[in-house]
């Protein structure tokens, strides 16, 4: 390896380990400076004040209404509120005795089901009454107003610090980075503008952009930032440090996975796929390259450029994907819907198994048209590295006719439900608790060395003009709420910034 490698590698590693914390500037509480309460005007009269997005689903939101709650007396001895603010208290016997029959009637119907549904209805339509008006009128609500501010604050260049290049896409690229004021790293994924322009990509960046800030899975890559320099538009995603797939699958030792990580990751993959499909999106690029491990082992689905969101009932039409992972409906021009993604998984699980995919044999260069008719007309073969299980799976997933592939009748829980999956307890998994078999090592860098990454090519002869701006201006949105304040409390300055002065002194104690 190059001294310019290693260099760019233990900068990378260090500032993984200080991440959180000891990755702050050292002006970061200067930079996460609350607003004066008077400056939140404009905020305070604009603002949705709806209880569901205010208090459950904004992460800093919750947080202020729960101090609310346990500030208010009469709120913590009204039996209802009990569960979910004080779940240690007392009270909350009170709140299962009125719903003891309906908890008991849905643990005999379905145990792994939903059983406390009822309670926490309730209480939540308590507390979106006036305990969620008398919150407004609260110094939590002005306080969740600055935070607010913060997280409107614009997004530069200068937000960031920048550590080594990641990887290469078609209009720029991939690098990581570290948010100076939390110390959050991330990996800015860059697109050149004179190369999304020539190459007419300004629908495919947008759409990118629009559809991951409107997802919210720990199987999809997040995406916490949105904004522009004077070359590039640039997406900010969840850093994944294990490297994808591809570079699992083929970089290290035999081709090919054991059988426990390929469970494991085509069922995460599994859960992703269904997060997709249920909002109406079907992804249309799986592949290994596309896969990204975490710090601790768990995968996540990146890369969505091809993924399109289908009107209820509608199909789409387009060859698109990548040739070796199309599915036949999608080579033959046909209208198409969720279906190509089960093919998909298919191919994946196959190639993790095999250590190639399906339809090419190892180091092998075939002809598009031989592919073609592969992928249309022939049947895979299964070596003895297949069980049973894995080759009925992977038979059923890789279907040449859509309408009789598995996944296509009753979507994604027909394939959880497979014997290959019988290990697997899909709901700990979805909940994020289930250990994953491989975690990849702190001190590696898991993607090519930096000069082994050709260099991004400049485009000449491409003039932006205010119709290009007039894009830009959409793509530029700034901080995705959920995901920044996740980050504020994830790195520990939600703790250390949100105390109140001397009116209001009460310490906050947050993380009970
Ligand atoms: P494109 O859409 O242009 O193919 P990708 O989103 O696939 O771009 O990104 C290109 C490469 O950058 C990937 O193959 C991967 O190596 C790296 N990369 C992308 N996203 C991340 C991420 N979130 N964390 C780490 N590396 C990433
Ligand atoms: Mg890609
Ligand atoms: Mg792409």
């Amino acid at each position: 390896m190059e001294i310019e490698s290693m260099v760019a590698n233990s900068a990378l590693i260090k500032a993984r380990e200080g991440g959180g914390s000891k990755g702050r500037s050292w002006k970061w509480k200067e930079m996460l400076r609350f607003p004066q309460i008077s400056q939140c005007r404009q905020l305070a009269m604009n603002i949705e004040r709806d209880y569901y997005s205010l208090c459950v689903k904004q992460p800093i939101g919750k947080k202020l209404f729960q101090l609310f709650c346990r500030s208010q007396t009469d709120l913590t001895t009204f039996p209802l509120t009990i569960s979910s603010v004080f779940p240690q208290s007392i009270q909350c016997v009170f709140t299962v005795q009125k719903h003891e029959q309906s908890c008991i009637q849905s643990l005999e119907i379905d145990p792994c089901g939903d059983v406390f549904y009822d309670c926490r209805e309730d209480l939540h339509k308590y507390l979106s009454g006036d305990p969620f008006m008398q919150y407004q009128e609260s110094m939590f609500f002005d306080r969740f107003l600055q935070w607010k501010m913060l997280e409107r604050s614009p997004i530069t260049k200068q937000t960031f610090r920048q550590y080594r290049l990641l990887g290469k896409g078609g209009f720029g690229e991939v690098w990581a980075c570290q948010v100076r004021a939390t110390g959050m790293m991330y990996a800015c994924k860059k697109l050149e503008k004179t190369h999304v322009k020539k190459r007419r990509g300004e629908a495919m960046a947008l759409n990118e952009k629009q559809i991951l800030e409107g997802l919210d899975s720990r199987f999809v890559v997040n995406l916490a930032y949105a904004y522009e320099t004077k070359h590039a538009l640039c997406m900010v995603l969840t850093m994944m440090s294990g490297g994808d797939l591809r570079f699992h699958i083929y970089n290290i030792g035999v081709p090919g996975l054991d059988k426990d990580r390929v469970r494991f990751y085509a069922a995460e993959v599994c859960c992703g796929i269904i997060h997709l499909h249920q909002k109406s999106i079907v992804y249309r690029d799986l592949k290994p390259e596309n896969i990204l491990l975490d710090d601790n082992g768990h995968i996540r689905i990146s890369d969505l450029g091809l993924a399109v969101r289908l009107s209820e009932g509608s199909l789409v039409r387009g060859r698109v994907g990548t040739l070796g992972y199309m599915a036949p409906e999608v080579i033959s021009n046909k209208h198409y819907g969720m279906s190509v993604d089960w093919w998909g998984l298919g191919c994946l699980i196959y190639e993790m198994i095999a250590g190639h995919p399906p339809f090419k044999s190892r180091g092998e260069h075939a002809r598009t048209s031989e592919m073609e008719r592969r992928i249309q007309t022939e049947q895979e073969a299964y070596s003895d590295k297949f069980s049973k299980e894995a080759t009925d799976l992977c038979s059923l997933l890789l279907t040449k006719d859509p309408n009789q592939r598995l996944g296509s009748f009753s979507g994604g829980t027909e394939v959880q439900s497979h014997p290959f999956f019988h290990k697997i307890n899909f709901r700990m998994l979805e909940a994020g608790l289930i250990e994953p078999p491989f975690k990849p090592d702190p001190r590696q860098v898991y993607c090519s060395d930096v000069q082994d990454i050709e260099e991004f090519s400049s485009v000449k002869g491409v003039t932006l003009d205010h119709i290009d701006n007039n894009f830009y201006s959409q793509f530029n949105t700034g901080s995705v709420p959920i995901n920044w304040q996740n980050e504020v409390i994830e790195t520990g300055c939600f703790r250390e910034l949100n105390v109140f002065g001397p009116e209001g002194s009460r310490s906050p104690d947050l993380d009970r």
